[in-house]
């Protein structure tokens, strides 16, 4: 009795959620109610996720507008910076080698038969040239252009959309700077602004969130419809073909979370990892429904904040930069993929082939924008950069979403390990917090 009027806690919300919104799916392709579930359920995915990406924009440029003005000093900020994308490299680094080491043990492209190698390169043509041209825009830049691509020439302009994220936070963080450097009696106003809007954001977040669980509800019922399309059979038999490959990625990702990040927590921050985890249990639920690290940046910011105690100032700089820049999951899922389908092609790719794969993999990781897919596009990037066939891509295409889901879930989970290791490096982790819950 107790335990009924006791509320239900919010990861349990979502869980029940998502395994409702599975079933629903499974028994709207068993009994045929697509037209039901595409008009009139899965809209509300949409619009879950509309509310999520409507919420992105504002909540960066307030709290870290927020944030940085109540530094003491700037000069925090370029060493925080400079750490803080050494570190997002560095895990970056390990996920490549991670997925190559699993890769060169599974070998499952040795396994996968020739005939749905045609098959696939025939039915996903039209898709690998959609991949194809958007990755070309990427790689025709010059060197430089990404350092161009952050400084925006007209904020209203990069406030519309929000793939221009590092643009946003660029404008937010000298708005930021300015104000620390001007005299306090000239600020004071704005500052209490800020403030209290920092707080409007923070209980918007709350609301949405009330949603979540029907959102997420919405987003896999109507994910599952669109898998199973009219042929369930023919989904299942694409699943098997691609098993080895699939789960060779699922072992790397899993190493990730279950290795190498505790690692890092372990000996790098007060928090124990069972602790951690409990606490971004939501946001990793999310990541995995939405597939998309930004669209989840709301929730891993009230979480960093409120469940691991991490600092507004630091939370609100490393989480946003996170997202955009440091996908673990991602650069992962893309060297064990380049590498599945050299095997494939019958290539064998040695130690200076590979190690370019460990170089583009983190650069086109760092380049994949934080939505569902994004990751796959840019392994065009890799492929090319050792010379295997770009078409290939049509092989791994029927199992891009549920591995894009997966590896959403690590690029979350690495943006808050690095962040509370940040926050412990800097005394900006308050872990009585994250005890306490
Ligand atoms: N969906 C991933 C993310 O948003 C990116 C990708 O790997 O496609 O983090």
């Amino acid at each position: 009795m107790n335990m009924l009027k006791k509320k239900l806690a919010f990861h349990w919300k979502i869980l029940i959620g998502m395994a409702l919104g599975v079933l629903f799916g499974l028994l709207t392709v068993y009994f045929q109610w697509n037209e039901f579930t595409l008009f009139y359920i899965k809209p509300w995915g949409t619009v879950f996720i509309n509310l999520l990406k409507l919420i992105a924009v504002p909540l960066i440029i307030v709290s870290l507008i927020d944030g940085v003005s109540n530094l003491k000093d700037v000069s925090n900020l370029s060493r925080i910076g400079l750490k803080t994308i050494s570190l997002y490299i560095l895990t970056t680094i390990i996920a490549v080698s991670v997925g190559l080491m699993v890769v060169n043990l599974t070998r499952p492209g040795k396994v996968f038969p020739q005939e749905k190698a045609i098959e696939f390169q025939q039915k996903f043509a039209e898709s690998v040239k959609a991949n194809e041209s958007s990755a070309q825009q990427m790689q025709d830049a010059t060197p430089l252009q990404f350092i161009v691509d952050i400084v925006p020439s007209n904020i209203v302009d990069s406030m519309s959309d929000n793939a221009n994220m590092l643009q946003v936070i660029f404008f937010s963080l000298l708005f930021g700077v300015a104000m620390v450097l001007l005299p306090k009696r000239q600020t004071k106003s704005l500052k209490k602004f800020f403030n209290s809007l920092n707080f409007v954001v923070l209980k918007m977040i709350d609301l949405i969130m009330l949603t979540a669980p029907y959102g997420v509800f919405a987003l896999l019922a109507g994910l599952i419809v669109d898998m199973a399309g009219d042929n369930p059979a023919d989904s299942i038999s694409l699943f098997a073909a691609l098993g080895l490959y699939s789960l060779t990625v699922i072992i790397g990702l899993l190493i990730i979370i279950f290795v190498v990040y505790p690692i890092i927590i372990r000996f790098f921050s007060p928090l124990r990892y069972a602790k951690f985890m409990r606490a971004i249990v939501p946001v990793q639920l999310l990541a995995f429904s939405t597939s998309s690290s930004a669209a989840t940046l709301p929730l891993t910011m009230e979480t960093a904040e409120e469940k691991l105690g991490i600092s507004n100032e630091t939370a609100s700089f490393v989480l946003p930069l996170g997202a955009t820049i440091n996908m673990d999951g991602t650069s992962l899922y893309q060297a064990v993929a380049a590498m599945f389908l050299a095997q494939v092609y019958g290539m064998e790719l040695g130690l200076s082939a590979q190690l370019t794969i460990v170089l583009t993999a983190t650069l086109a990781s760092i380049g994949s924008a934080a939505v569902p897919g994004a990751g796959m596009v840019m392994l065009v990037i890799v492929l090319s950069s050792v010379g295997i066939p770009t078409e290939g891509i049509a092989l791994i295409f029927a199992v891009d979403r549920p591995l894009d889901m997966l590896r959403t879930v690590v690029n979350v989970t690495g943006d808050l390990t690095i962040t509370t290791l940040v926050a412990s490096g800097e005394n900006q982790l308050d872990f009585s917090v994250a005890n306490r819950n």
